[in-house]
């Protein structure tokens, strides 16, 4: 009970009363308070008057309306859900209205969630309860009935019922701890993460301590005693959605004993013959001779540099009174509710050397908060009795049973993070959505050294290098969409490219037609689906630098060599992840994290390169970076904000690792590799020798690809198109091919007729097919336009004419040739005529 002054009133007669009179006046007085809410109907408003709240002794009951009343007034920002007060002695008639007031609220429209509040949370075990219009009375007048049997002085809140997506436990200017559902962490579970927190960024512990002075924040350790419970629920678009998404509900405040700073996970090796090292504190010095305790040791002294590194057997673990010592161990679920810990599991009650082993568990689960309380040992893991660990940093442990580990300062390189970081890769080419560059706040931790999650570092930090590598890949071939209306000097291979390396297929599904769109969001939506290396991305993205290097001006702001620059910086990502993973060491690291770093900040005309699907933030947020002496920037900052984008984060790494791979991700028809290196220094010249629609020499899905595009998108309004300088597509249907058709003949045959002369024609000298005349037509056609009248036979002409095929391109000029040289022949040349006509004569007979 919470007693306050009430100025106006006057106690004349103040020096006859005793204390207990006057406290029972008071009290008498905020009793009928109390109560004339009730009898005025000032309920059908609210529940939460200043009248009820007197009466109001669980802590975590009051904290939440003190939140509730400071976000309604504007002084916090982070919002709870709505909340309504029910006393043990209110009526149905207020739990009626409350619930009337919560149900507009409540997500489904139906359910609302009834919320023991004890006084102390050891007092009693006490269930919070769905509550629906059909059983709200029923459940109310139950957990009325138990709360004023097991805790009289409690009282209850009514709220939403939210399905959260995710849950976290956040410990102010350190970190927060995030996991699956409603109570992922505080429960314990299997996928949670730890996410580092601007450490001096003060208005979140100013607030709270706002709320309720005796929450603290200790500028000496940097830490809070107490915690705040968070749960979000995540859009539906939260994988491709720019913004956070929902905001999260705070939903607890929470006393706790500080956390322990969070360290990286140390590296060891084994090597019993170095000498400068010592088991210290090992614990058999305490009692245990037949060796069934649970051990630790600490080791010191430096160690050699032979060996190597291992994180294997790696676990989390809160040492709170030095070390861990011999005894049993018990194994949380951490199901296990508050009141039955404060009851069963305590040190008076537990054996000397007891030890908490909670394998689902994290160092910020309620069971940790109730082990850092008890200073009881509490291991993240499966342990027996008589198991052996080194600590070698604070919070991680490694299993050792030979007592021969060697600890080593944390290394990004050690072998069982680069197998993770291959593994993350791998999983990028299947699983890669738009909003994974928020995964940067992993690779930051992994490589930087602040490494707070092991092994899931390593993991995360791979799907962000993929990330990265795709996502220029994305944005450079969303611009390259312009080319159309911006590169001069665009050749009849660029459309069939951008066709061919999603697939007719693809492009049809997204956009309705069989060739590479126009539309930006279509290019994004495919490289999901595209299943690509970072040999494959590196190729791509070399031709992309060459595309934009040239032909763009320099007023557009569009392309260009800006982009060129970004398709390069990409290009070369991809280079130094690959050779990273041919030989991963400190080096081929910093090379790979400087090439990251200058990728993170590329810029096209004066903006962010990520900006059409990327927050900037998700860098901002991604590492600490110092602005002065005290003023450090970066990490996840503690706004309302940027807590949604810590949990959509954490919705995105908990989906990457056990979600399914993409929608119609696939391995693309086009061998990338075959039709990048084909592509490589293939220019003007090239492909006027060889037609990109019919010559064999073009890879077969490059030549279909040209086709499906058709000469629209191969002859562009440039000086490719016309007159020196044109470039055939090699379409029979094409009507600028066929306007030029003299020059196509050129280029095609003209080089070639001498050979077509010999007896022996080369007969895989060029394509033939359905629509082309055969090849003595184009042989005696370049004769005749080189004027060699009389190496012209009676027989090849013959031969030339039934050639001639309508479908050919260039049959108007065949057959016209043919035409006026038998028309000259016939009034000039009798001997031929006659050859020709006898010739006939026989094939008819
Ligand atoms: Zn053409």
């Amino acid at each position: 009970m919470t007693i306050t002054k009430d100025d106006s009133k006057s106690y004349d007669d103040i020096g006859e009363l005793t204390a207990e009179d006057l406290f029972a006046n008071i009290y008498n007085e905020l009793t009928d308070e109390k109560d004339a809410i009730i009898k005025d109907g000032a309920y059908k408003q609210s529940t939460t008057q200043k009248e009820r709240l007197s009466f109001v002794s669980a802590q975590k009951a009051d904290d939440l309306i003190k939140v509730d009343m400071a976000y309604k007034g504007g002084s916090i920002r982070w919002k709870p859900l709505p909340l309504e007060l029910i006393l043990l002695d209110d009526t149905i008639d207020v739990v009626n209205a409350a619930f009337g007031r919560i149900l507009p609220e409540c997500e489904d429209g139906e359910t609302a969630f009834l919320r023991a509040c004890p006084e102390f949370a050891r007092h009693g075990v006490l269930e919070s309860i769905k509550v629906t219009k059909e059983n709200l009375q029923e459940n109310w007048i139950s957990l009325t009935e138990t709360m004023k049997k097991e805790d009289p002085r409690g009282c209850m809140i009514l709220q939403p019922f939210v399905h959260a997506t995710s849950s976290a436990v956040l410990a102010p200017q350190q970190f927060a701890t995030i996991g699956k559902g409603h109570d992922g962490i505080t429960a314990g579970n299997e996928r949670t993460l730890y996410f580092a927190l601007n450490p001096t960024q003060t208005y979140m512990s100013n607030d709270i301590n706002m709320i309720n002075n005796s929450h603290e924040f200790d500028i000496k350790t940097g830490t809070t005693n107490y915690e705040l419970e968070f749960v979000y629920k995540r859009d539906e678009e939260y994988k491709k959605k720019m913004g956070g998404g929902n905001e999260p509900y705070i939903t607890q405040i929470r006393a706790s004993p500080p956390n322990p700073p969070r360290a990286s996970p140390f590296t060891w090796h084994t090597n019993v013959s170095c000498p400068n090292y010592k088991v210290e504190n090992v614990n058999e010095e305490l009692d245990c001779p037949d060796n069934t305790c649970l051990k630790v040791a600490k080791i010191t002294g430096s160690a050699g540099t032979t060996g190597r590194c291992e994180v294997k057997d790696m676990t989390e673990f809160l040492s709170t009174s030095g070390i861990a010592s011999l005894g049993a161990v018990w194994v949380a679920s951490g199901l296990e509710e508050v009141a039955w810990l404060e009851e069963n599991i305590t040190r008076e009650k537990c054996p000397k050397g007891f030890v908490i082993s909670h394998p689902t568990g994290s160092l910020m689960s309620h069971i940790c908060a109730h082990a850092r309380q008890h200073g009881i040992p509490y291991v993240v893991g499966e342990v027996n009795v008589g198991d052996r660990f080194t600590e070698g940093t604070p919070t991680w442990l490694a299993l050792d049973p030979n007592w021969d580990i060697i600890p080593q300062p944390y290394n990004a390189c050690a072998p069982e993070y680069i197998e993770a970081f291959k593994a993350g890769l791998l999983r990028s080419q299947t699983h890669w959505q738009r909003q994974q560059g928020w995964f940067a706040h992993f690779f930051h931790q992994w490589a930087g050294g602040m490494n707070y999650n092991g092994i899931n570092d390593a993991y995360l930090s791979g799907a962000f290098v993929g990330w990265m590598t795709k996502a220029i890949l994305a944005v450079s071939l969303g611009e390259m969409r312009y080319c159309k209306d911006y590169k001069k000097n665009m050749m009849v291979d660029l459309w069939p490219t951008l066709t061919t390396m999603m697939g007719e297929t693809k492009w049809r599904e997204v956009s309705g037609n069989k060739h590479a769109s126009t539309v930006r969001q279509h290019y994004y939506a495919l490289v999901e689906q595209m299943n690509v290396d970072t040999i494959e991305i590196a190729l791509a993205l070399t031709w992309c630098k060459k595309q934009f290097s040239t032909g763009w001006g320099t007023s557009t702001s569009f392309g260009g060599t800006n982009w060129a620059e970004c398709a390069s910086r990409g290009a070369n990502v991809c280079k130094s992840v690959n050779a990273f993973l041919v030989n991963p060491n400190q080096e081929t690291l910093n090379e790979l994290i400087g090439e990251v770093n200058l990728a993170k900040n590329l810029e096209h005309n004066g903006g962010f390169l990520y900006d059409k699907f990327l927050s900037q933030k998700a860098f901002d947020y991604s590492s600490l970076h110092s602005s002065g002496t005290d003023n450090q920037k970066g990490l996840f900052s503690h706004s309302p904000d940027s807590l949604a984008y810590m949990f959509r984060t954490y919705e995105l790494a908990s989906e990457f690792m056990d979600g399914d791979v993409n929608e119609k991700n696939a391995v693309p028809n086009a061998d990338w590799i075959t039709l990048f290196n084909f592509l490589r220094g293939k220019g003007a010249s090239y492909f006027r020798q060889q037609f990109i629609a019919n010559s064999l020499e073009i890879p077969e899905a490059l030549r279909d690809a040209a086709v499906a595009c058709g000469p629209k998108y191969m002859h562009w309004n440039n000086k490719y198109s016309t007159a020196e300088g044109f470039i055939p597509c090699g379409m029979s249907t094409c009507k600028l091919c066929k306007e030029n058709d003299v020059l196509v003949m050129d280029l095609k045959y003209g080089s070639v007729s001498s050979q077509l002369l010999t007896n022996s024609y080369p007969e895989v000298f060029m394509a033939s097919g359905k629509d082309v005349s055969s090849l003595e037509s184009y042989a005696v056609a370049s004769l005749l336009r080189e004027k060699k009248y009389q190496d012209v036979t009676p027989q090849m002409w013959i031969n030339g004419w039934n050639g001639l095929n309508k479908l050919d391109v260039t049959y108007p000029l065949l057959s016209e040739l043919l035409q006026k040289f038998l028309r000259n022949q016939m009034s000039d040349n009798n001997t031929w005529t006659d050859e020709v006509l006898k010739v006939l004569k026989e094939e008819v007979q």
